[in-house]
Order: structure tokens, then sequence, then C-alpha cells
């Protein structure tokens, strides 16, 4: 409990004593729906979102001092866990160095040459503060490497908010978009295209009439924005040769997946070398930061090398460099994917046993490395989001709340992925289970 009381005159702790459906009270009054990113306020699932004071480790603590077994980790980032002892110590240390420069220095320094030197085709990176912005640039890049205007993207992947790519697949031709989201000018996306995933035909297609004008193929390698869509290694590999063939560069979104599938991501399970990577979550071990990396030649396009201009205030900033290295060298030195992907299977497997025997529809977990999803069990993969069953996203809310309630936090929507981290040993997947099993039992 002592993490949670500040000794800071200039903090008012205003919240104190109020609990979370209080605050929410307070906090729709002076934000969109009461929350800094949508997925936060529980829409998805019904109810209203629990506040949280603090975090330790796999432990979640409410307003009101309740603990939860985290399983949503801030959407991915802290693959150590919640202030992981090492980092912490680093990330004190640097609060008695700089909180920000906006000048050369070292720390960006030692963690670009990590990464250059661990994935071979990240050759030059350039950091920036969230992985929306690191797509937003690997995209200018590709832009003027090429000198083409058009971008391909896949229908259920996520590459952050920025215009050009909130859009869904339209309805009349292929490759043919719509908005998916209000705001956005047509002008903005009518240089993006659209096919759905796990359609190798489709892309052949949209090429042999648009291939001259694409800058571009963007993918998450791994798609795990709109639950978990694992694709074929044949579609990834025949895509990746179509563009190739057709002078467009291939960009690998892998912000979720990078340094979470392992060092190299899914590029390196895949052996498939992308021209441009982007990075996010992980690699700013639980603060702002994204990256985009690639080819010498790309990335030396940018300022002040090259004529594509990108820049940030606060982009490098000491908290993140720091802990991004201190969180990337400890994954490497601890050896932690093979271990997680282990105990990921374990967990799931006894959750889907326990949900199986009191759920009225029959559940199937879907993992790769560290991540889970769960799902109403299907005949055949899920690869695309049309094939995600009906009544989805009903029956995980009734799985969250009873799993909520007895101290276990999920993400709030039934699209989102879970991810163990390595403060989830065997004992918390333990207690995970027990509490499980008492939640189930109301379902
Ligand atoms: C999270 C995510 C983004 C956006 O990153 P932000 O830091 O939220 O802007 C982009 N692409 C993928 C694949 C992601 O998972």
């Amino acid at each position: 409990m002592s993490s949670q009381t500040s000794n800071s005159k200039l903090i008012s702790e205003s919240w104190k004593g109020q609990n979370s459906k209080e605050l929410f009270e307070r906090a729709v009054k002076v934000s969109p729906g009461g929350v800094h990113s949508p997925v936060r306020s529980f829409r998805s699932v019904g109810g209203t979102p629990v506040f949280f004071a603090s975090a330790n480790g796999a432990t979640l603590t409410d307003i009101e001092g309740k603990e939860y077994v985290d399983y949503c980790l801030s959407f991915g980032p802290l693959i150590l866990g919640h202030r992981d002892p090492e980092v912490e110590e680093v990330v004190r240390e640097t609060a008695g160095l700089a909180w920000s420069f906006g000048a050369a220095e070292p720390y960006s320094l030692e963690l670009a040459e990590f990464i250059t030197n661990n994935v071979p085709w990240a050759e030059k990176v350039r950091f920036v503060n969230s992985g929306t912005e690191a797509v937003m640039s690997a995209l200018r890049v590709a832009r003027a490497a090429t000198g083409r205007e058009k971008i391909l993207k896949f229908d259920g992947c996520y590459h952050g908010h920025l215009d050009a790519l909130l859009v869904k697949a339209g309805s009349g031709l292929a490759g043919e978009s719509s908005s998916d989201s209000a705001g956005i000018s047509a002008t903005a996306i009518a240089n993006t295209l659209v096919l759905p995933l796990d359609d190798e035909a489709a892309v052949e297609k949209v090429f042999e009439t648009e291939g001259k004008n694409i800058a571009a193929l963007i993918i998450e390698p791994l798609p795990a924005n709109y639950g978990l869509l694992i694709q074929r290694k044949e579609f990834l590999s025949k895509i990746v040769e179509i563009a190739r063939k057709h002078g467009t560069l291939v960009v690998f979104d892998e912000v979720i997946s990078g340094f979470r599938t392992g060092f190299q991501g899914m590029s390196g399970l895949l052996g498939i070398r992308p021209d441009l990577v982007t990075y996010g979550k992980i690699i700013g071990g639980g603060f702002p930061v994204g990256c985009y990396a690639g080819k010498k030649e790309l990335l030396d396009l940018v300022a002040p090398s090259g004529p594509v201009y990108q820049a940030g205030t606060l982009s490098g900033n000491p908290f993140g460099m720091r802990a991004g290295f201190a969180t990337l060298r400890k994954a490497q030195r601890d050896s932690v994917y093979s271990v997680l992907e282990d105990r990921t299977r374990i967990l799931t497997r006894e959750m889907i046993r326990l949900l199986n025997a009191k759920s009225d529809r029959e559940w199937e977990a879907v993992t790769h490395s560290s991540l889970f999803w769960f799902r109403t069990k299907t005949k055949d993969a899920v690869r695309r989001i049309d094939q995600i069953p009906e009544g989805h996203k009903e029956g995980f809310a009734k799985v969250f709340h009873a799993l909520l309630k007895h101290g276990i936090y999920l993400a709030p929507s039934g699209y989102e992925v879970g991810f163990l981290s390595w403060a989830h040993t065997d004992s918390v997947i333990a207690k995970t289970l027990e509490l499980a099993e008492q939640a189930l039992k109301e379902i």
C-alpha cells in the first residue's frame, strides 16, 4: 500500500476515499467517455472501468486496494511485468540524470545500437513517441523512396490512429476503402487500398492494376488487434513476393509483435526481411516510445540527412530509452521467450478447461508466443475478421466480468488479446487458475 501514498504537497489526491464509479462520473465530465484511449472505457464489455492506483509485477491494485492479476499489461509493453525491479532501478537513476534533453545524448544511441546489432534488417532506426507516429513516418519514407502515392493495408490490422490508415474495406471494387472514423477527409484515405487477410489472390489482382502506384504494403505479420488472427506463412511470403515484383516496399508493423514473439519479432520467426519495420510498446519498457527502422538507404532519406521531414520534441527521452534498453537487455539475458510461451500454453489450456466446464458455449484459446485470445470454438482457423463467430463479444463480456469480480483483469474487449509477462510466474498462474475456478462457478 505504501506505493499508493504520495508525500508530495503538489499532488492533491482528491480521489482518495472515492470508488471507481465515483471517479468515472468525474472523469466523463472532463474527458470524452471518461478516458484517454477508447477501449479503457469498458464500452465493449459493459459496466464502468476500474480505476487503478498502482501496480507491481503481475498485480494491479485499484483505488480501493483490491488486487487483480493483470493479463492486459498496458496492452503489451510490459513484457517484464509492472515495475520490474531492475528496470525500476534504472528509471529511478534516470530521474536523477535528466528528464529530457532535446539535444544529442548517449542513451538513445545505446538503444539504437542494441536494436541494429540484434535485428539485421534494422540497419538504422529513428525513435518517435508512439506506434502511430512510427507507422505514419515509415509510410512517409516509403512514399518518398518510391515516388508513389498508394498504400495497401489489410482489414483487421491496426496501425495506430493516423488518418490514412483509419479505413475499412469498402463495399465496391476490390481494394476500395471507406473511412473508419469521423473527421477524416476523403483525400486523406483516397490513396489507401484495403484487402482482406488470408487472400493472396486478391493481392495479386490489385497489384495487376495498381502495382506501379503502390508505395508500400503494410501488414501486422501477427495481426493482434482484432483478436489474434494468425496468418499462414505461405500467405505472408506470397504477398511479400508480389510486392517486391512490383517495386513496392514491405512494411512490417511489429509494434505489438516486436520483442514479444522473440528477439527478432515475426520477421525473424518467418524468415522474411521487411524493407521497413515499426516498433513501439515493448521497446519503451512501459514509457512512450516508438521507432521505425529499416534499410540504411531508406532511413537516410529522413531529415536532416534526407528530404523526408520528421521530428519530435520529446523523441529519444531518457526515461523511455533507458527503460527500454534495460527491458530488452533483461529479456535477452534471461531468455524469457520460450519460458513465457510455455506458461502461456499452460495457463490458457487450463483456463479453457475451466471455461468449458461451466459455460454455455465451447471456447478455445488461440495463442502465439506470450499472446493469447479466448474465443468461441470454430471448426476452422480464424484468419479474417469476417470469420469471428457471432456472439463472440457478448460471450466474452460475461467471462470478463466474472473474472474481474474475482481479481483477474483481462483487456476489456473481446477483440483485444491478452499477454503474459516475466512476472507471471508458475505461482501467479496457479493463483489465477484458483481465482478463475471460483469465478466461473458463477457464470
Ligand atoms: C499499438 C499498435 C499501434 C499503435 O501504437 P500507439 O503507441 O498506440 O500509437 C500500431 N500498430 C500496431 C500493430 C499496434 O499494436
